[in-house]
């Protein structure tokens, strides 16, 4: 299907950045439409509670906000596809945006596709997400007070969450598949420091053990092949996250790890009309309420460029022709 109709606004990605877009694009009656993803609502979907979200004063699950947001959203009249976008063309506009067969329309386009956690890749992983399985202790590391957690990995990711979750746990456990880090000096200088932290170093997570709840993890020395178990609360995979750009890599710029560049103090990308928000362009906070607020910056951006242009056309249309 291919429609002439071109849209105020399109917003790819349905997580706390599209939808919060989404909502204030609605409200200023833009119209909008979110092709949201066939797996919509973003990180937030393999969390369990969220309690650092102003405003759930007594906590929320993940799936449950997600759903608060799109209601939201939808209450004040955003329509959805719930899909992925398989194509895109800022080259002019309007920008186009394809999903299989179908194509769309837009005089501006808000990208929030966010990012994603690495995983280990375990089925055992999967079963006990949200169980036991993090991948942020920033979101989750309350939920262990006086606990043993397992850290996976070995940059500052992973030091900077070994360090972070000391304040509530009783001890946490560094497991690195190498024995030299990629952490910076003193990232790995401070956890090295702390003595609440233990290390195990050319090992790998082989598998999360426990029946419904994380009781501990089996490690595999990747020299010997020597297998163990380790008994453990909780287990945070800190191996790095991976934006969602692979559709916008030929079109807008990005950093050598993909997130899309925008300009400081602004939602605005290279393409004049295509703005992005959220996770995508942001490695350094990656909160649900950052993604947010970018995701309102990134609707007000579009609404202004509109009003621009449509500022631009009636002038062009007053001008005297000669
Ligand atoms: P990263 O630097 O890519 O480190 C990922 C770590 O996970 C590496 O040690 C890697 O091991 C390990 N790893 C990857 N896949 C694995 C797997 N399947 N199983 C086990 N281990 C695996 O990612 P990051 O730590 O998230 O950092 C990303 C960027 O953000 C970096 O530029 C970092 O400096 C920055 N950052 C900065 C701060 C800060 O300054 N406060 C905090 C966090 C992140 P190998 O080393 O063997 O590859």
């Amino acid at each position: 299907m291919s429609t002439t109709d071109v849209r105020n606004v399109i917003i790819i990605g349905g997580g706390p950045a599209g939808y919060t877009a989404a909502l204030y694009a609605a409200r200023a009656n833009l119209e909008p439409l979110v092709i949201e993803g066939f797996n919509w609502g973003g990180q937030l979907m393999i969390t369990s509670d969220v309690e650092n979200y102003p405003g759930y004063s007594d906590g929320v699950m993940g799936p449950e906000m997600m759903q608060d947001f799109r209601r939201q959203a939808e209450r004040f009249g955003t329509g959805f596809i719930t899909d992925d976008v398989t194509k895109v063309d800022f080259s002019e506009r309007p920008f186009r945006v394809t999903v299989d067969s179908d194509e769309y329309l837009a005089h501006t386009v808000i990208v929030a596709t966010g990012a994603t956690a690495r995983q280990l890749g375990l089925d055992s992983e999967q079963r006990l997400q949200g169980r036991g399985v993090s991948y942020c202790a920033t979101c989750d590391a309350a939920f262990f007070p006086d606990k043993h957690v397992v850290v996976v990995g070995g940059g500052d990711s992973a030091m900077e969450e070994a360090t972070f979750l000391t304040r509530f746990a009783a001890k946490v456990t560094i497991v690195h598949r190498r024995d030299e880090f990629r952490a910076s000096q003193i990232m790995l200088d401070r956890a090295r420091a702390n003595d609440k932290i233990d290390w195990v170093t050319n090992a790998l997570v082989d598998e999360v053990l426990g029946d419904g709840r994380v009781t501990g993890v089996r490690l595999r020395d990747v020299n010997t092949n020597e297998r163990w178990e380790l008994a453990a609360d909780g287990v945070f995979a800190a191996i790095g996250h991976d934006p969602n750009t692979k559709l916008f890599l030929d079109q807008l710029d990005h950093d050598e790890a993909g997130y899309l560049v925008t300009q400081p103090g602004s939602t605005e990308t290279n393409v004049a009309g295509v703005f992005a928000v959220g996770d995508v362009q942001d490695h350094v906070y990656r909160q649900a309420v950052t993604a947010a607020g970018s995701g309102c910056m990134g609707a007000l951006d579009a609404e202004r460029f509109l009003a621009a242009q449509e500022g631009h056309l009636m002038a062009a249309e007053a001008a005297p022709r000669v």
